[in-house]
C-alpha cells in the first residue's frame, strides 16, 4: 500500500484492487474473489466511487436494525476480510454483534487464516469455525454456519454475498443487509436492506450512524426503519448508474 500515491486519481480503487491481491497471497481470498473485486470496480466508477444518498439512507438503516436486534451477525468472506477488516470489527462492536466466517468456497484452512486475520486487526471472538447448522434449501457446502450464529441471528450483515444464499437467507425469516454495488444482483434483490456502496465506505458509514443513534430508543429506531424506503433505494442506484452522469 506504500507504493501508490494518495493523490493519484484512482487512489482507492487502486488500493481496493491491491488488498484483495494481499488477501490471495495471503490464503485468506479465493482467486474468485478477484473477479468479484472486478465486477465491484466497475459499478463503482459507474457511481463516481461515492456514497450516493440513497445508500447512506440504507447505511443508517442497516445501523438501525443492527441496534435493534437481539442477535446480530456480521458475515466475513475472503473479501471482506482482506478488504475491511478493522472496520467490520469495529462494527461488531459498535452494535455488540458476532462476527462469523461464511465462506463460498469453504476449508477450514482458509476460515481459520481469516480468523486470525480479523483477530490481527482487533477482533475478539470470531464465529464461523463449528459449523454445526445448515441453512435449509441450499447445497451441504454452501449451507454450513454455526448454530449459535448466522442460524440463530435475527438480524444478519452479508457484505458480497452469493444469490442463492442470500435467497435461503431470505426464507429462513432473517432481516438482511445487503452491501453490493450492482443494484441488479440477487442479493441486493432480496435484502430488506440494500445497500448499493463501496464495502470500503459502507462500513464506516454504517458504524458512524450506529455511534449517533447510540443513545436513540426503541421507537426513534423503528421510525428510521419505517422511513426507509428498500425498493426507492435500488430505484436511485440504477437511475444513478444509467444517467452516466458522472
Ligand atoms: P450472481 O449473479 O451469482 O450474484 P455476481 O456477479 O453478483 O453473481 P458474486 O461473486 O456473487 O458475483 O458477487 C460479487 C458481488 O460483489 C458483485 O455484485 C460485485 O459488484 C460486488 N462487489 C465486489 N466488490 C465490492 C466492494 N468492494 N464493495 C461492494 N460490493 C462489491
Ligand atoms: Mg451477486
Amino acid at each position: 500500500e506504500e507504493e501508490i500515491p494518495e493523490n493519484h486519481p484512482r487512489y482507492q480503487d487502486l488500493l481496493t484492487r491491491h488488498r484483495i491481491e494481499r488477501g490471495v497471497e495471503k490464503g485468506i481470498t479465493h482467486l474468485q474473489g478477484m473477479h468479484a473485486e472486478g465486477r465491484g470496480s466497475a459499478f463503482d466508477y459507474l457511481l463516481g466511487e461515492e456514497t450516493i444518498p440513497s445508500a447512506d439512507d440504507a447505511e443508517r438503516a442497516a445501523a438501525a436494525h443492527l441496534l435493534l436486534a437481539d442477535r446480530p451477525v456480521l458475515s466475513i468472506n475472503g473479501n471482506v476480510a482482506a478488504l475491511v477488516p478493522g472496520e467490520m470489527a469495529a462494527l461488531a462492536d459498535a452494535v455488540d454483534a458476532d462476527l462469523e466466517v461464511n465462506l463460498f468456497n469453504r476449508t477450514p484452512e482458509r476460515i481459520r487464516a481469516i480468523a486470525d486475520h480479523l483477530r490481527e486487526h482487533g477482533a475478539d471472538e470470531v464465529k464461523g469455525l463449528e459449523a454445526d447448522a445448515h441453512i435449509p434449501n441450499l447445497d451441504h457446502e454452501r449451507s454450513k454456519v454455526d448454530a449459535d450464529g448466522i442460524y440463530e441471528a435475527d438480524v444478519v450483515l452479508v457484505p458480497l454475498e452469493d444469490g442463492d444464499r442470500a435467497e435461503a437467507l431470505d426464507e429462513m425469516g432473517k432481516i438482511e443487509i445487503v452491501i453490493d454495488l450492482n443494484p441488479l444482483s440477487r442479493s441486493p434483490q432480496v435484502a430488506d436492506v440494500p445497500i448499493v456502496d463501496n464495502i470500503i465506505r459502507a462500513v464506516p458509514s454504517i458504524t458512524e450512524h450506529a455511534r449517533k443513534l447510540a443513545a436513540a430508543d426503541e421507537d426513534e429506531l423503528r421510525a428510521v426503519i419505517e422511513g426507509f424506503d428498500r425498493d426507492r433505494a435500488l430505484e436511485e442506484a440504477e437511475e444513478r448508474i444509467r444517467s452516466g452522469d458522472l
